[in-house]
C-alpha cells in the first residue's frame, strides 16, 4: 500500500516535470480545469434544481408551504421576482434545461480545447524528436534502426502526450465527482459518507488490472518497435527477399511479430474493459443497497430518493472515469518512457559544434596528420595513424580492398566522425575550429547509392544550392552527363521522381546526384564509387567529366574507386589496406611497385601491358 502511494506520488511529481518539458503550460492546464469546473457547476445547478421541482409538484405549487419547508425557496422566489416572471413548473423545468445546455456548451469547449492542445503537443514532440534525430551524431545514427525511431515519432508520441493530458481529464472527473458529492452532502451527510466509502471500494477493486496495464503497455511499446523495425527493413528491400527466395521465412517472422503485437494490444484492451465493466455493477449494486437501507430504515422522502437516484446515475460514468483514466495513463506510460529514452540518448549523442571560424575558400590543401579512428563497438582501429594530403586542383583517388577504411576516412572530413587521435587541417588550421555548417558547405559528397527524395529532378539538383537559377541547374546537369537522359524524360527537369527514384537506373541516379553536388560549387568534391553503376561508355564519359571539372574549378577532388582504369589520371592514388595507407603515388609509380595496386590492375586489365 505504501509502495503504491509512493508510485502515485512519484508519478505526479514526474508529471509536472514532463508537462514543463512538453510545453504544457500552467495557463493551458488552468483553462482546461476552469472549463471542467464550469461544466460541473452548470450540471450541479441543473440537477440540484430538481429538488425544488419535486417539492413544487408535491405541494401543487403552494408557495407558502414551500417557503416554510426550505430556505432554498426564499431565494427562488426573490430571483423570480427580480426577473419579474411568474413561478411555474414550466419555468422551473426551463431553468434546469438551460443549465444542462450550458453544461453541454462548456463540455464542447473543453473537448475542442483539449484536442487542440493534445495535437499541438504531439506535433511539437514529433518536431522535437525529428530535430534531435538530425542533430545527433553519426554514431547514434549507426546504432539506431529507422523502424524504431519512426515508430517513436509517429506512434509512441501520441501515447506519450496522452499520459500528460489524461491526468487533466482525471482532474476533470475528480472535480465533477466533488460536485456530485456536494449535492449528496446537501441532501444528507450519511449518504455522502456512504458514497465516499462506495467509491473508495470501487477504486481499490481493479488495482491488479491497473498494475498489469502498465506492464502490458511497456510490452506493447516493445512489440510495436520490433514490428516497425522489421517492417521497414523488409519494405526497403523486397528484391533481396524475393531473390533469396526467403518470402516464406520472412512472412513467418512477420506473422510472429504481428501475433505478438495483437496479443499485447488485445490484452491491454481487455484489462481496460475489465475495469470498465466491473465498476458499473459495483457502484450500482452498492447504491441500490444503500437506497434500500435509507428507505427502509431512515424513512427518506421520496423526492430525496428520486434525486439521489438521478445523481447516482450521473455520477457513475464520472467515478468510473477517474479510475479508467488512471488505468489508461498506466498503459500508455510505456510510450512516454520510450520517447524520453530516445530524447535522452539523442541529447547525449548530440553533435557538438564548438567551432567559431567561418570558411571562405581552401587555398592549398587539406591534411590528415596522424589520424586514427575507432568505431565505438569495435576493438581494433578502422583507421591507423593516417597522414595524407589532399591538394587543391588535384584529383586524389582512394583505392583498396573493401573494408580497408576508405568510407570511414571520407566521413572524417565533414566531421561526421571525429578522429580518436590526430588532427585534420585545412590550410594549416584544425577543422574543429570551424563552424560545422561552414565546414560542410565546403564539401559536396556523392555517395555510392544516392538517396533521392520524392520530388522533381529540378528539386533534387536544387538540394545542392537553394538559390540556383534554371541555367545553373541545366549547366550542372550537363557537366554531370545527366542532361541527355533528363531531356528524354516525359517532363524533362520537372519529371516527378517516385520514392527512391525507382524509375532511374543506378547510373542515372549517380549522375543526377553528381549534378546536385556540382551545382554547389564546393571546394571539396567527394565521389564514392562513382563508376560502380556505369557501363563502359558512361565510364569514359565520367572520366571526361572529371577532367572537365578538374580544369574548370579550384577544387579538391577525391574519388573512391574499384575501377582503377577510371582513376589512372589522378595526381595521387592512395592505397588503403586494413586501416593503413599501404602505398601512395601516381598510377605509373604504383604499377612499378609490387603490391595490391599492381595486382589489381593486372587482374582488371589482363590484355594491357
Ligand atoms: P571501405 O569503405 O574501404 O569498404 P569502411 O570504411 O566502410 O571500408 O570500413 C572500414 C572498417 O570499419 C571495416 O572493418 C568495417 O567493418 C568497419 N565499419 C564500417 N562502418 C562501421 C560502423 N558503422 N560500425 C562499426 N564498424 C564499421
Ligand atoms: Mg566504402
Amino acid at each position: 500500500m505504501i509502495h503504491k502511494k509512493n508510485n502515485t506520488f512519484l508519478f505526479f511529481s514526474q508529471w509536472f516535470n514532463r508537462s514543463k518539458e512538453a510545453n504544457l503550460s500552467y495557463s493551458t492546464m488552468s483553462i482546461i480545469i476552469v472549463m471542467s469546473i464550469s461544466t460541473t457547476v452548470a450540471e450541479m445547478f441543473g440537477l440540484g434544481i430538481f429538488l425544488p421541482i419535486f417539492q413544487y409538484m408535491k405541494t401543487d405549487g403552494d408557495l407558502e408551504i414551500l417557503v416554510s419547508e426550505s430556505v432554498v425557496w426564499e431565494y427562488i422566489i426573490s430571483i423570480f421576482k427580480f426577473a419579474s416572471v411568474d413561478i411555474s413548473l414550466l419555468a422551473l423545468l426551463f431553468i434546469s434545461f438551460f443549465f444542462f445546455l450550458g453544461r453541454q456548451v462548456f463540455t464542447y469547449m473543453r473537448v475542442v480545447f483539449k484536442s487542440a492542445v493534445t495535437y499541438r503537443l504531439v506535433k511539437e514532440l514529433r518536431d522535437k524528436l525529428f530535430s534531435k534525430y538530425l542533430n545527433a551524431d553519426t554514431t547514434f545514427h549507426d546504432s539506431t534502426s529507422i523502424g524504431s525511431i519512426s515508430n517513436v515519432i509517429v506512434v509512441e508520441s501520441i501515447g506519450a502526450i496522452q499520459t500528460l493530458m489524461q491526468p487533466l481529464e482525471m482532474v476533470t472527473y475528480l472535480i465533477m465527482a466533488i460536485g456530485y458529492l456536494s449535492i449528496l452532502f446537501l441532501l444528507s451527510w450519511q449518504m455522502t459518507a456512504v458514497s465516499i466509502i462506495v467509491l473508495s471500494f470501487a477504486s481499490l477493486a481493479p488495482s491488479v488490472w491497473i498494475k498489469r496495464s502498465s506492464q502490458v503497455g511497456r510490452g506493447l511499446v516493445k512489440a510495436n518497435i520490433k514490428l516497425s523495425a522489421f517492417l521497414l527493413a523488409r519494405l526497403k528491400s523486397p528484391r533481396l527477399v524475393r531473390l533469396a527466395s526467403t518470402q516464406q521465412a520472412e512472412k513467418d517472422e512477420f506473422n510472429r511479430l504481428t501475433q505478438n503485437q495483437r496479443k499485447k494490444s488485445t490484452y491491454s484492451s481487455i484489462l481496460l474493459a475489465r475495469t470498465d465493466s466491473a465498476l458499473e455493477p459495483l457502484i450500482i449494486g452498492l447504491s441500490l443497497i444503500f437506497l434500500y437501507i435509507s428507505y427502509t430504515y431512515f424513512n427518506m422522502q421520496i423526492e430525496m430518493i428520486g434525486l439521489y437516484l438521478v445523481v447516482a446515475l450521473r455520477m457513475m460514468p464520472v467515478s468510473k472515469g477517474i479510475i479508467s483514466q488512471w488505468q489508461s495513463i498506466q498503459s500508455s506510460l510505456g510510450s512516454m518512457e520510450i520517447v524520453e529514452n530516445k530524447l535522452d540518448s539523442m541529447e547525449v549523442s548530440k553533435e557538438i559544434d564548438t567551432g567559431v571560424l567561418q570558411f571562405n575558400k581552401i587555398k592549398q590543401s587539406v591534411d590528415l596528420l596522424d589520424v586514427s579512428y575507432c568505431y565505438p563497438i569495435r576493438e581494433d582501429d578502422a583507421l591507423k595513424n593516417i597522414t595524407i594530403k589532399f591538394k587543391v586542383n588535384e584529383i586524389t583517388a582512394i583505392v583498396g580492398p573493401s573494408g580497408s577504411g576508405k568510407s570511414t576516412l571520407i566521413d572524417l572530413l565533414p566531421r561526421l566522425r571525429l578522429p580518436k587521435v590526430g588532427s585534420i587541417r585545412v590550410d594549416g588550421i584544425d577543422i574543429a575550429k570551424y563552424k560545422l555548417k561552414s565546414l560542410r558547405q565546403l564539401i559536396a559528397y556523392v555517395p555510392q547509392f544516392p538517396q533521392i527524395f520524392d520530388g522533381t529532378i529540378r528539386n533534387h539538383i536544387h538540394y545542392g544550392k537553394s538559390d540556383a537559377s534554371s541555367e545553373e541547374i541545366i549547366e550542372a546537369a550537363r557537366l554531370a552527363g545527366a542532361e541527355d537522359f533528363i531531356n528524354q524524360l516525359p517532363k524533362k527537369f520537372d519529371t516527378e521522381l517516385g520514392e527512391d527514384a525507382v524509375r532511374l537506373s543506378g547510373g542515372q541516379r549517380q549522375r543526377l546526384d553528381l549534378a546536385r553536388a556540382l551545382l554547389a560549387h564546393t571546394s571539396i568534391l567527394i565521389l564514392d564509387e562513382p563508376t560502380s553503376n556505369l557501363d563502359a561508355e558512361s565510364e569514359e564519359m565520367f572520366k571526361r567529366v572529371l577532367t572537365q571539372i578538374h580544369k574548370d574549378t579550384n577544387t579538391i577532388i577525391i574519388v573512391i574507386s574499384h575501377r582503377l582504369a577510371s582513376i589512372v589520371d589522378a595526381e595521387q592514388i592512395i592505397v588503403m589496406n586494413k586501416g593503413n595507407v599501404e602505398m601512395l603515388g601516381t598510377h605509373s609509380e604504383l604499377l612499378n611497385k609490387k603490391g595490391w595496386y599492381a595486382e589489381a590492375w593486372t587482374m582488371q586489365n589482363p590484355i594491357t601491358k
